[in-house]
């Protein structure tokens, strides 16, 4: 059977998968994607590169932070899982294939934007998983607006608060429990790079989190803790049917790519898997663009 290992012609992978013009309320969920994003379900195969790692996953019901997840545990990792409360019946999903991978899931709903959470998920990651190795600050909140007069106060509120302050919270919390060989992984965007006239909250989190990244790789190489980045091209995920991007765009999502396709989750999780395994040991405050072709500088 093809795993992620097959030789295959990138630019027609995944053909049959067709972007469509849906539209979802709130989060977004998987279960309601039609067609459905790959997150290697049925090919990502393990090889042993994570065994015995403890990590924290936010945004781990879907789209790219759950095939990180089923990648994770594959590869011998425990997952703690962060979802929001009304993405419980995807996150179960996932809970039940690491669970096939024999390896421990414990899922923690709750809000990003809220410190207390934040805390809660670094403890219940130590307490339940025994530590924590790998910290993957992921979650995200993209709402595309047409016109900066349109643009609240709330929402670019709201979306520094989603993107930027967890990764700040969950690594302060998580850093002091980390060993030397830990890794942080955060979800940064080709918005940071080529941002979107209609995404300007959202593109100026991304490049807030890629510099954060950054400067904290710079403080905390010396303590044997890597910090890096991967920087997603447009993925086909239910944030994207979610108003992330205007309904009519979906059926050509992607296509701007030099490959001429949107990626799969499926296509981003080994490259988290690479940043957080010791195969890494050298690579620090990197961007890892997984984007289809797409240049940055
Ligand atoms: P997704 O909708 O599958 O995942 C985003 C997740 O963020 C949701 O599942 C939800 O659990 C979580 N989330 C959002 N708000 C939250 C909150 N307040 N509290 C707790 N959790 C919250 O979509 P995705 O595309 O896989 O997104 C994952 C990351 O990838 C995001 O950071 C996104 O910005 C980034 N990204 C996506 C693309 C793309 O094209 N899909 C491109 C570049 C970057
Ligand atoms: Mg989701």
């Amino acid at each position: 059977m093809a795993d992620q290992f097959t030789f295959q012609d990138p630019t027609t992978l995944y053909a049959d998968i067709d972007t469509k013009a849906i539209s979802q309320d709130g989060p977004g969920l998987d279960s309601e994607m039609r067609d459905r994003a790959d997150l290697g379900e049925a090919t990502y195969r393990g090889t042993g590169r994570l065994e015995g790692r403890r990590a924290l996953i936010t945004g781990a019901d879907s789209g790219i932070g759950a095939a990180t997840a089923i990648a994770f545990a594959r590869e011998g990792a425990d997952v703690v899982l962060s979802y929001l409360p009304e993405e419980e019946s995807d996150a179960q999903r996932i809970v039940a294939l690491i669970e096939e991978a024999g390896r421990t899931a414990v899922a923690v709903p709750g809000d990003l934007t809220d410190r207390a959470y934040c805390a809660e998920l670094v403890r219940t990651t130590v307490e339940r998983l025994g530590g924590i190795d790998v910290l993957v600050s992921n979650g995200g909140k993209q709402q595309y607006v047409e016109r900066l007069e349109d643009l609240t106060d709330e929402q670019f509120d709201e979306t520094f608060k989603t993107n930027v302050y967890p990764l700040f919270w969950l690594a302060k919390d998580a850093v002091p429990h980390m060993a030397p060989g830990s890794s942080i992984i955060a979800t940064s965007s080709i918005q940071a790079y080529s941002p979107s006239e209609h995404l300007v909250d959202y593109a100026t989190t991304k490049a807030a989190m890629n510099t954060m990244s950054k400067a904290l790789s710079q403080q905390l190489a010396p303590r044997g803790i890597r910090v890096n980045v991967v920087a997603p091209g447009p993925v086909w995920t239910p944030l994207q049917t979610a108003g992330g991007q205007p309904t009519d765009a979906l059926p050509e999502f992607g296509e701007q790519t030099p490959l001429g396709r949107a990626g799969q989750p499926a296509e981003l999780a080994p490259a988290y898997v690479f940043l957080a395994s010791a195969e890494s040991s050298y690579v620090v405050g990197e961007t890892l663009h997984v984007n289809g072709g797409m240049p940055t500088p």
